[in-house]
This record gives structure tokens, sequence and C-alpha cells, in this order.
């Protein structure tokens, strides 16, 4: 399976690098420059530069499991999401950060089967997916009666809204934000349809991205 993945990159370097060379070279000689940090997971059905068709240079990525930023008080126990998100707006100084969470994503389907199952082979991530605890008791007490499939569906969407907030405990967002320099973006990316849901935060809604 390797080998699909080294002969990849022997077609990368003829195809792609030989096509955007200057870009690369371009990249090489400067500064990177990205016009947005973006947290998503770690599915590989999500391609965060595939998906917004972004070159090398674009986007500075984040990738974990559900796309979760732990609240700043708790940064010291997960440093590499809070060190992206200080490196990306203290010193690259990102004009645009976005959360970005997916549908049919399975770290949420594990966190509403309940997380007693994962502890005993997987207690790294049992522990990672308790930041987003709070998600699945936001969906419960909001509709108590949902079935199964509408909380697996809400909770994709609210832990978007649940990320969104814990990013702006970060001071070194809420000194951008002060200086008017960054923008924040919740989006959902839908894995059947490859489409993009945004967050409208005064409507308190996920709208479809219009085709432009
Ligand atoms: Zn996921």
């Amino acid at each position: 399976m390797v080998t699909k993945l080294l002969e990849g990159h022997s077609r990368f370097r003829s195809e792609y690098f030989e096509n955007e060379r200057e870009l690369f070279e371009t990249l090489a000689k400067g500064v990177q420059q990205p016009v947005a940090l973006m947290l998503s997971c770690c599915d590989a059905r999500v391609v965060p530069n595939i998906m917004v068709n972004a070159s090398p240079g674009e986007l500075f990525v984040v990738r974990n499991i559900a796309n979760i930023v732990p609240p700043f008080g708790r940064h010291l126990a997960n440093r590499s999401v809070g060190a992206a998100i200080e490196y990306a707006l203290h010193f690259l100084k990102v004009p645009h950060v976005i959360v970005c969470g997916h549908t049919q994503c399975g770290g949420l389907q594990a966190l509403a089967e309940g997380l007693g199952t994962l502890e005993a082979e997987t207690p790294t991530l049992a522990a990672w997916l308790q930041d987003a605890v709070v998600v699945r008791e936001r969906i419960a007490s909001r509709w108590p009666d949902a079935t199964p499939e509408v909380v697996a569906r809400q909770l994709v969407f609210e832990n978007v809204v649940v990320q969104l907030e814990n990013l702006l405990t970060y001071p070194v967002v809420q000194r951008a934000l002060d200086e008017n320099r960054v923008e924040i973006h919740g989006w959902v990316y839908d894995l059947v349809a490859a489409t993009l849901r945004v967050y409208e935060p005064k409507a308190n809604e996920f709208r479809p991205l219009q085709p432009r």
C-alpha cells in the first residue's frame, strides 16, 4: 500500500510540482502568509486544501479527532491546538480562522454512543473526546426526545458552535478580534454532497453556501 503513496509522490513531482515550480520557489524563499487557520478533523475523507481549492502556502491547518479546540484553561493538557492557534494569530497574523466540522464524523459518533467503550483500549482517544462532552449535553437538553439519527446530525453542527466558543477563550484570539484583524468562521462539510454549510451567528444556524 505504501508503494501507491510513493508512486503518488513521484507523480506529484513530475506533474504538480513541475507545473507550479515558480510558486514553490517563491514560497521557499519567503515566509509563509496563509490566508486562514483551519481547524478540521483527521478524517481522511475531509481534505481541507482540496475542499477549498487552496494552493500550498494558503492554509495553515490543524487536524485532530472531531475538530476540537480545547478551551484555554485546558491548553496545557492539549498543547498542540493552542500552540498552533497562538502561532497563527500572533506571528502569522492570519486574517481568518475556520473551524470546519463534517458529517459522518466517527469521533462524534463515538461521543454519541458513550465514551465508556473507548476507555479500555483507546484511553487517549476517550480523554480527548471529553472536551466535546458538553456538546452531547447541549443536544440532550435541547432535543430530549431526539432519535439517534437526529442526535448524530445535530452533534456535528453543535460541535462547531462549541469549538468556536472555545476559540474565543484564547487571549491571542481576543487580542486579534480587539484589533479587528481576524474573522472567525464555522463550517460543516457534507461528505455525501461535497457541500459546505456556513454558520450565521446572528441567526444561530448553518446555511448552505450558495454557488458563486
Ligand atoms: Zn471527523
